[in-house]
């Protein structure tokens, strides 16, 4: 299916002031009721990811996990969950981020990764990367690589695109709201 950007921005609902005055939530919600425009959206990631390099799909709590088992069913490679503090049972990596409206834990269990690991990250949305990098952060304590970090949506007035290619995390959005 021809990927058309027009169609996923119109179903990006922008709602004013959630969760916090001043701040535009970019919701996926319509996206994840049209089929089509979900087949669009994974379709174009499985085509982008699937003669690469990735070992495992890391996908990030919570938005992140619906892509993340798409993804990780059709690349046929293992689901590594990186979940806010206190979800995950066993022993786990952590590290500490902010948001453009919160401050947060992010975990891996420690045996998800043993090193040397190409993992693909996976989230909704990039706003101040401070996820992203966190989560690439937990990945190189286990001595595996971010080969990319993957999203529907980047914010580039943000600047984590940006933050995050200056730390070394290439990035891949398939759209953007300036
Ligand atoms: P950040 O760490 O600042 O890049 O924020 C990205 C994370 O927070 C993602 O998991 C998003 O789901 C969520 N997020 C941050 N800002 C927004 C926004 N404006 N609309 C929707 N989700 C957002």
């Amino acid at each position: 299916m021809i990927f058309d950007e027009y169609t996923i921005k119109s179903l990006i609902r922008p709602v004013p002031d959630f969760p916090k005055p001043g701040v535009t939530f970019r919701d996926i919600t319509p996206l994840y009721h049209s089929p089509r425009a979900m087949r669009m959206v994974a379709d174009s990631l499985i085509q982008r990811y699937v003669e690469s390099p990735v070992t495992h799909i890391g996908a990030i709590d919570a938005r992140g996990f619906l892509l993340g088992a798409v993804l990780a069913y059709e690349l046929n490679k293992p689901l590594v969950l990186l979940r806010k503090a206190g979800k995950l049972p066993a022993d786990t990596l952590r590290e500490s981020y902010a948001t453009e409206y919160s401050e947060t834990t992010l975990e891996m269990h420690r045996d998800a990764l043993s090193g040397g690991e190409q993992v693909l990250l996976l989230d909704d949305l990039i706003a101040t990367g401070g996820t992203f990098l966190a989560a690439a952060r937990v990945v190189r304590q286990c001595g595996a690589n971010v080969y990319e970090a993957a999203a529907i949506i980047d914010l580039p007035d943000l600047g984590g695109s940006r933050s995050m290619q200056d730390a070394g995390i290439p990035t891949f959005t398939l759209c953007a709201f300036a």
